[in-house]
């Protein structure tokens, strides 16, 4: 099923564009290779999640309360009780003094290593475009000095879909950004869109897309499966609905963003079952700055002052995201 194909370690300008639809023809619906322990793994690894954001919370929990000493009725987080004689309660001003702890934002480059991603009209790897515009959004967002960031890759080297997912999640990520530049089977298709989780894709051609995505896990061979469609749907339905608006929130705002510097799809806002979206508890969202299959697209991406531009949008998106995310908290 998975074709052997080789794949040189390079970008040669020359190299021949014949692959480009391999990735769209790779798997079809029908036959996404999933063992039942894959899937299982997969549901137990959010069951565990699951379990351990309940562990959490513990100590909230009204049992663990009772068994604190009953001095002034029962404790709050709120504002300290105003009758006379009950001392307010104040907090350190050291603490009330601290700055906010600062997000961290996972940067996921798109595909790496024996995984190619798309291969351009003239021969550039979505792989590289991938890291060259993740890395310089890595830089711009650091530079802010607002953010913490981590990424998934920062060489060229295969990582399955599960294990990006699974790094936002140990780094404890309060979002999730997948950078990509696909190609479609329409060369003349232009412009950035951006994509969300859903069961049910938007559309035709991001149903192709998200297929695509998620057949990249057949380059990790026989002990790496892809994801079939019904675990996915019950993935997608897994994220909890905060997630679900976080997500929504932070594509329109990439959206919004790229409205007055780029072209832009049409209805550039989509949604599909993208397996690399799947974090239960992380607003993600997966950015296509373009295809690969347009000349116009991949030799703009290829243009270091364009990824820089692309890359300034998306840090004022992340902004102004955060910015509302801290307004809505009060
Ligand atoms: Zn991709």
């Amino acid at each position: 099923m998975t074709q052997d194909r080789k794949v040189p370690p390079c970008l040669p300008d020359s190299e021949v564009p014949e692959t480009r639809a391999f990735r769209q023809g790779v798997v079809t619906s029908g036959d996404a290779p999933l063992s039942g322990d894959a899937a299982s793994g997969l549901i137990r690894g959010l069951t565990r999640r699951r379990v351990a954001l309940i562990a959490g919370l513990a100590p909230f929990l009204p049992s663990v309360g009772l068994a604190r000493p009953k001095t002034h009725g029962s404790p709050t987080l709120h504002h300290p009780a105003t009758g006379a004689g009950a001392g307010p309660l104040h907090a350190p001003a050291v603490l009330r003094n601290a700055p906010p702890p600062r997000p961290l934002v996972m940067l996921d480059p798109g595909h790496g290593g024996k995984d190619p991603g798309a291969i351009g009209y003239s021969g550039t790897y979505e792989k590289h475009v991938a890291e060259a515009a993740a890395t310089e959004l890595e830089r711009q967002l650091m530079a802010s000095g607002r953010y913490r960031v981590a990424m998934t890759r920062t060489s060229d080297r295969f990582i399955p879909l599960e294990g990006r997912v699974e790094m936002a999640q140990a780094h404890r990520a309060e979002l999730f950004i997948s950078m990509h530049a696909d190609a479609l089977h329409d060369a003349s298709v232009r412009g950035a869109s951006v994509y969300t989780l859903s069961s049910a894709a938007s559309d035709s051609q991001t149903a192709l897309i998200a297929q695509s995505e998620n057949s990249a896990d057949l380059f990790g061979g026989p002990h790496v499966h892809a994801t079939s469609p019904e675990v996915q749907q019950i993935l997608a339905s897994l994220v909890s609905e905060e997630t679900r608006r976080g997500s929504a929130h932070i594509a329109s705002s990439v959206v919004a963003s790229f409205q007055s510097r780029l072209t832009l799809l049409s209805h550039p806002q989509r949604h599909a079952a993208f397996v690399v979206l799947k974090a239960a508890d992380i607003p993600s969202v997966l950015v296509e700055m373009g295809f690969m299959s347009n000349r116009h697209d991949e030799e703009s991406l290829r243009q270091a002052g364009h990824r820089a531009m692309v890359a300034g949008a998306m840090r004022d998106a992340v902004d102004r995201y955060f910015a509302s995310a801290r307004v809505g908290m009060g």
